[in-house]
């Protein structure tokens, strides 16, 4: 809970926190999943890992992961490449931005940091498309360090084992976080809470009775219980949704998603495109196309090239 100066306290048992950290480092040795990036000791190659799981699931990362070290398999050839190739590689990924940001956190990587991932972690969340989560992460898993790294699963794992019947806030769970850290095991212990959030302890449907943590964890006898009580029945975590058929970000990757499609260096007019991308598109569509693909245009994502009748996108 909150002090007066906003403080927060977290009255762990010592002994607890031993039980839970032998508990789940174990089952993560026997049930851990074995993700590519896993094996990787390349602080790009696990840039590239965490940027692609920001907003994909891991059965499509794993494919689009190999195919990307493939074509850039370094910072270098990574910050060179051009961008529409870059953009291009990324197709199936979705959120397309990421691509640009992990092209241009390398060619920040190769420019002010002769090639090596900065170890500050000041230094980690200035590079582009590295906010707090990805820069612990690499602080982690690419430079070795004993960093706690909370996600939403880690949140959802260290709330029901920890602050149970309590919702931790961000800043709550942050330091449960930091408190329960096995010493020197910073690694497995970040990737045991993430894959127990991922595959047992998950939002909807935690598997208690298959659980490692069963009998050290208070929620686990609500969930068996009490199915309804899933998910904590207030949605603490669920994020919201929103229709994305014909939405801005629906029909953002669609531009990229057409451009892709052309050889390299064609263009094509924007009018067609609006064809392409609405069947019954029409003059009326024209303002709304414009400030969409200017948008593009802004983040970096497409080239506009003229304006008016002739008016022609790109890739950049
Ligand atoms: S016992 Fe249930 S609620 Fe507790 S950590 Fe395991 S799966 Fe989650």
């Amino acid at each position: 809970m909150p002090d007066a100066k906003g403080a927060t306290h977290l009255d762990i048992a010592d002994d607890t926190v031993a039980k839970v950290q032998h508990a789940l480092l174990s089952w993560f040795e026997a049930a851990g999943r074995r993700l590519p990036w896993r094996g990787a000791t390349d602080a790009y190659a696990i840039l590239v890992s965490e940027v692609m799981l920001q907003q994909t699931q891991v059965d499509r990362v794993i494919p689009a992961y190999h195919a990307f070290l493939r074509r850039f398999p370094t910072f270098e050839s990574l910050a060179e490449a051009p961008t529409a190739d870059v953009i291009r590689e990324w197709a199936g990924m979705g959120y397309n931005r990421r691509a640009l940001n992990l092209q241009r956190a390398a060619q920040a990587v190769v420019e002010r940091h002769g090639g090596e991932l900065p170890a500050d972690p000041g230094a980690l969340r200035a590079l582009p498309g590295v906010g707090e989560y990805t820069a612990n992460a690499l602080a982690c898993f690419a430079l070795g360090q004993q960093t706690a790294v909370v996600d939403t699963n880690v949140r959802r794992v260290l709330g029901r084992v920890f602050h149970w019947p309590s919702t931790p806030s961000e800043r709550e769970a942050a330091e449960t976080a930091r408190r329960v850290l096995p010493k020197g095991e910073a690694w497995a212990w970040n990737q045991a809470l993430m894959d127990l959030g991922a595959t047992v302890c998950t939002s909807r449907r935690p598997t208690c009775l298959l659980c490692p943590l069963r009998e050290l964890c208070p929620a686990s006898g609500a969930f068996e219980a009490e199915p309804a009580a899933i998910a904590e029945g207030r949605g603490a975590y669920r994020p919201k949704t929103e229709r994305f058929e014909g939405s801005s970000r629906f029909y953002r990757g669609r531009v990229v998603a057409h451009l892709r499609g052309l050889a390299a260096g064609e263009s094509c007019g924007v009018d067609d495109l609006g064809a392409a991308l609405k069947a019954d598109y029409s003059d009326a569509d024209a303002t709304w196309l414009r400030a969409l693909l200017e948008g593009l245009a802004r983040d970096g994502l497409v080239a506009l090239h003229g304006e008016g009748d002739g008016a022609r996108v790109s890739l950049p």
